[in-house]
């Protein structure tokens, strides 16, 4: 077990420090003051970052932490704090590690004993579910689903009887796609897409998928999707759709029962007279 009193520590730390998500004016005062006093700044991308230092008069260095360089990197920030000097964390947009780099940096440095101190702010999940009109908790913040169609249909189906609301991001392109594909696993939920999240054209589309899908080949920008949870409980699954009427009596002989209690069973679950299921499995 290792305790971080974030304030009451004399180790060099590591700060995750958010970042606006399109409007500058989200920039928190604390994330400014942090960015000028720590010694380095690690971003996912230093021009981008170099812009936004530019715009709040932060001279601190940059060095470049993402999704390629993060072992070595994650050696030389250690080693930075080693030597006492304090170290900012930053990706484009939002929180760091939230779809972004961080994470492993994260568990390293924390391993190591040095503290880790979150600076909140703007974040593009949290913002679109609280605007969506969907209950907003318990949610499940999921991120990209992979680009590939047949592990997307995958990670979907893996979902299906999840009842908590779901969060995801999806880019422009891959948009059509992915709600074809809930149409086609979650079945006709209400879900809300928010775009461009605190720009000029921020819009937010609420509805059933079916209403949504026609126009969602025109939609551009930077997107969040949230979809209402699961109904059904995986109880109410039709686990036995796939099996022949004897098939099923039999599943239920091998639990144990005798054959009436398993033909009166099947006969409850198909909806169906008994005699039908005994025809089918005593005769048929
Ligand atoms: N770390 C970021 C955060 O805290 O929200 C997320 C970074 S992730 C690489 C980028 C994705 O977040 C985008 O593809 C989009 O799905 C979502 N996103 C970021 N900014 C957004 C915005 N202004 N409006 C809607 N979605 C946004």
């Amino acid at each position: 077990m290792k305790i971080q009193k974030s304030f009451k520590q004399d180790k060099a730390s590591l700060y995750l420090v958010a970042t606006p998500i399109g409007n500058l004016s989200d920039m928190s005062p604390r994330a400014i003051e942090v960015l000028k006093s720590v010694d380095i700044i690690a971003a996912e991308d230093t021009r981008h970052t170099k812009k936004l230092c530019h715009y709040f008069e932060i001279e601190t260095a940059l060095t470049s932490y993402h999704e390629h360089n993060k072992d070595s990197k994650g050696n030389y920030i250690l080693q930075l704090l080693m030597q006492g000097k304090e170290v900012a964390l930053v990706s484009d947009a939002g929180l760091p590690c939230i779809s972004d780099p961080g994470y492993e940096i994260v568990s390293q440095v924390s391993d190591e004993g040095y503290a880790v101190i979150p600076i909140p702010g703007a974040n593009a999940a949290l913002s679109a579910l609280i605007a969506s009109g969907i209950v907003p908790q318990p949610f499940i913040f999921y991120g990209f689903l992979n680009r590939d169609k047949k592990k997307k249909k995958k990670e979907l189906t893996d979902l299906r009887y999840q009842g908590f609301t779901l969060i995801f991001y999806e880019s422009p392109h891959r948009i059509s796609d992915t709600l074809n594909a809930m149409l086609e696993i979650f079945g006709d939920r209400r879900i809300a897409i928010a775009r461009e999240l605190t720009k000029q054209y921020e819009e937010f589309i609420r509805g059933q998928v079916s209403e949504i899908i026609p126009i969602a080949s025109d939609l551009r920008g930077e997107l969040v999707i949230i979809v209402e949870g699961s109904k059904d409980s995986p109880e109410e699954v039709i686990w036995w759709e796939h099996l022949e009427m004897e098939q099923h009596v039999e599943h239920y002989v091998a639990q144990g029962l005798t054959t009436n209690e398993s033909i009166k069973k099947v006969a409850k679950e198909r909806g169906v007279a008994k005699n039908e299921v005994y025809r089918a499995y005593h005769i048929d």
